[in-house]
């Protein structure tokens, strides 16, 4: 474990750091409680402190207090050691946010036992920090193609739309939806269906800058949204990713598919406003005017502030 230790006593420090490195940990050794609170505050600092509580301009009661006070994404376990072993200290010293508490001169298998206690309460606390994050992952994450879901892209639209407004930024979304994807499935079934359709999500999500948004709308349906991007550019990109995904066959075990997908494409290039419900509707009636035109291609929706803008202009006149 990596330990940081502060003691401003040379003698007791050095049986201290001693002790410690030959049970094997690893040491951030500091002389004063100043040193301690610089070194606790780095981005890799050891999540395991052991403070002498009286030391010379900051003591341990008060480096436990700075630790406390910050906002802190991650624990850290703060063990005080000190000379002085009323229960009035012990009751002070956890108030100001220590964990535990240890007096000198210290018998070696208590702190041993003392440090197991920390560890196993900081193992939990990373038990917790995956389990949270594997559960971000599940909420936000679509599982079979490991792009954002519905629920995440549609919330990655509204703050791009938001950031487009206030930046008077274009902003494109494109909806790509797999030509005659059912027949992939009809023909070589579902589990066949479901890698196609992972590996078309990749083809395009490498595709795109990683500033863009690309989520999997529905069932062979993906939203892209394209930042600070106007229409031609928009429309030259879904060419680029169209391309990408029809030229080559997609090989997977059991079968060779060759697919394409049509593109619809919506942009909003004026700073007039426009929801997110309204750009999504026009890029999906493109979307199915290059279904209607014959698939494997792109399509434009007009540009749907120019309608804003007329209405605008029509109210302005009355
Ligand atoms: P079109 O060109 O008009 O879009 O034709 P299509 O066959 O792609 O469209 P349709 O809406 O008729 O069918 C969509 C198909 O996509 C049917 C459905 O089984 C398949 N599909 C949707 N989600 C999944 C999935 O998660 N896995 C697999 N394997 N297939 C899926
Ligand atoms: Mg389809
Ligand atoms: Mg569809």
């Amino acid at each position: 474990m990596r330990i940081l230790i502060a003691d401003d006593d040379p003698v007791s420090r050095r049986v201290l750091e001693a002790t410690l490195r030959r049970w094997g940990h690893e040491l951030v050794v500091c002389q004063n409680g100043w040193q301690a609170w610089q070194e606790l505050q780095k981005e890799d600092a050891p999540r395991l402190a052991i403070l002498d509580w009286m030391m010379p301009g900051m003591d341990g009661l008060q480096v436990c207090a700075a630790v406390r006070q910050r906002q802190q994404d991650r624990y850290t376990y703060l063990l005080l050691l000190t000379a002085r072993g009323q229960k009035e200290d012990l009751v002070a010293g956890l108030d100001a946010g220590a964990d535990d508490y240890l007096t000198k001169p210290f018998h070696a298998h208590e702190l041993k036992a003392r440090l197991r206690a920390g560890k196993r309460i900081l193992d939990l606390e990373e038990q917790l920090i995956e389990a949270r994050e594997a559960l971000r992952i599940q909420a936000t994450r679509d599982p079979i193609t490991g792009l954002w879901n519905h629920a995440a892209i549609l919330e990655a639209l509204q703050r791009e739309l938001a950031r487009a407004s206030r930046e008077h930024q274009p902003l494109a979304v494109v909806m790509v939806d797999l030509d005659h994807f059912k027949r992939v499935n009809d023909t070589f079934g579902h589990l066949v269906g479901d890698a196609v359709l992972r590996e078309a999500a990749r083809r395009l999500s490498t595709n795109i800058r990683s500033y863009d948004a690309m989520g999997r709308y529905g069932g062979e349906e993906f939203l892209i949204v394209f930042p600070n991007c106007t229409r031609d550019d928009a429309l030259r990109r879904s060419e680029r990713l169209r391309l990408a995904l029809c030229q080559e066959p997609i090989h997977v075990p059991q079968a060779t598919v060759t697919v394409s997908a049509s593109f619809g494409v919506a942009a909003i290039e004026s700073p007039f406003p426009t929801d997110g419900d309204t750009l999504l509707h026009a890029a999906d009636e493109a979307l199915y005017a290059a279904k209607r035109c014959g698939r494997n291609r792109v399509e434009q929706a007009p540009d749907p502030s120019a309608g804003t803008e007329l209405v605008l202009r029509q109210a302005a006149c009355q």
